[in-house]
């Protein structure tokens, strides 16, 4: 069985540390309001959307932190720039961000086909050993350079089922 949890354990670093560092990487300001949206997709165990950041954006304690609209898409735009952050697509046409995988630490995704909900899984250890070695194998005969792989499980949420 695929487990959830929370991915802070998977990957031992300090979130913030990192992203500060891929933004003087590229000469960005990892200011105020980025550092909350940030702790926002960190905090969270699955993708958001955009409307989503926005509202739980507004349940924050600290009103400077508060985020509109229009300075979130600007934002999100630049933690995509600089490897923060990533954008991943459900079945609707929402998209969704999350922290680079590279900082939240490998993992896979659940899809519901009727409500469009995206839930983070994370497959064993073992087994994503033996997917990777499959996969490797398949790419090596394909003469293809393998990087790394993708793997959604569609089908519906509790809420739908
Ligand atoms: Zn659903
Ligand atoms: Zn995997």
């Amino acid at each position: 069985m695929a487990k959830l949890h929370q991915h802070k354990k998977i990957v031992n670093l300090d979130v913030h540390l990192e992203v500060n560092r891929r933004f003087a990487q590229n000469n960005q300001r990892y200011s105020m309001k980025r550092q909350a949206i940030v702790t926002l997709l960190e905090k969270s165990n699955r993708p958001l959307t955009i409307t989503e950041i926005l509202q739980r954006s507004q349940n924050l304690k600290s009103n400077k932190n508060v985020i509109v609209q229009s300075s979130l898409y600007r934002n999100l735009l630049v933690l995509e720039e600089v490897g923060a952050v990533q954008r991943v697509f459900s079945t609707d046409d929402l998209s969704r961000y999350e922290l680079n995988e590279e900082i939240l630490g490998h993992h896979h995704h659940m899809l519901c086909s009727v409500c469009g909900d995206m839930r983070d899984m994370i497959i064993p250890q073992q087994l994503e050993e033996k997917i990777n070695s499959t996969f490797a194998h398949l790419a090596k005969v394909s003469g293809f350079k393998l990087d790394k792989h993708r793997i959604d499980l569609v089908g519906r949420c509790k809420k739908c089922a």
